[in-house]
């Protein structure tokens, strides 16, 4: 999964199409210049939002199922601490 922007901010052109093509090129070993190359993305400004596109969708996944977990937690420790609250003052 992937947050590439549909369009290039600047010139309104479809970058997303040239997202996963590019992560392949990339990961077999070409230069970003030799990638869009041979993509034929020629505009400054999309080569640009592909170049510096960090996809963050997986570390945003992690992150979210970490705060559910951690708010499941602090409401299982109200609980707790309420049960407690009781307990003590009936003694
Ligand atoms: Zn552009």
């Amino acid at each position: 999964m992937s947050l590439i922007p549909i369009r290039c901010y600047t010139c309104g052109g479809v970058i997303c199409i040239f997202w996963n093509s590019y992560q392949e090129k990339i990961t077999q070993g070409q230069s970003s210049t030799q990638a869009l190359d041979e993509l034929r993305v020629s505009r400054p400004c999309c080569r640009i939002m592909l170049i510096s596109h960090v996809d963050l969708s997986d570390t945003m996944i992690k992150q979210h199922a970490m705060a559910k977990d951690y708010q499941k937690k602090m409401e299982k420790l109200a609980d707790d601490t309420r049960h407690l609250a009781i307990f003590t003052e009936k003694e």
